[in-house]
């Protein structure tokens, strides 16, 4: 396999890590036919050859764009930390494996923000009681309208962004969750 580079989150795709998160997605990457970025979620339609990773100048944005930017590194480090949790609570080792791939990889949407933004410093967000989602159905309807609000938030700024390169990568964050409105109702 060729590296391939996928120009939202800039890692290299190769035949080591084709099949990482797998339990993150509903079409299954093959060595010989990759159809996403295993770390991030984006779709192979975007990866090109010339090895350009999308990028902005964050000193040209203005102050509402970087708010909303903020916005979206909290709004995946909040559904990364649900992730985690959520992987040591359920009870079905297929969902603690799913639960695990879409931690790592709304963490990377975060890291992807954050350098989109020019940031520095990874938020710390507020330890979150997650004691009422006792059983695996409830830590599934929860992710999907996580989920649900992520589609909403991308799909609202994408088109209020004066920015064409951020509304590009925010539509395509945005297919990324629509897959794990997709898989995390699946399971229910
Ligand atoms: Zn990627």
């Amino acid at each position: 396999m060729t590296n391939l580079k996928c120009p939202v989150c800039g890692k290299y795709v190769n035949a080591n890590n084709y099949n990482f998160n797998s339990e993150a997605f509903i079409d299954k990457n093959k060595e010989d036919s990759i159809v996403y970025c295993p770390f991030c979620g984006a779709s192979s339609i975007f990866f090109s050859t010339s090895g350009e990773v999308y990028n902005i100048n964050s000193q040209e944005l203005d102050k509402n764009t970087l708010k909303i930017i903020d916005h979206a590194v909290k709004l995946e480090i909040f559904n990364g930390d649900f992730y985690l949790k959520a992987s040591e609570m359920c009870k079905s080792d297929k969902l603690k494996e799913m639960f695990k791939s879409l931690s790592s990889i709304e963490y990377e949407h975060s890291r992807i923000h954050m350098r989109l933004g020019g940031f520095k410093e990874t938020p710390v967000l507020i330890n979150m009681n997650y004691s009422s989602y006792d059983t695996d159905e409830k830590l599934l309807k929860a992710a999907s309208m996580r989920e649900e609000h992520a589609v909403n938030y991308y799909e609202k700024y994408s088109k209020k962004i004066n920015n064409k390169v951020l509304s590009k990568i925010f539509k395509i964050l945005r297919d990324v969750e629509k897959i794990h409105i997709q898989l995390t109702l699946n399971e229910i």
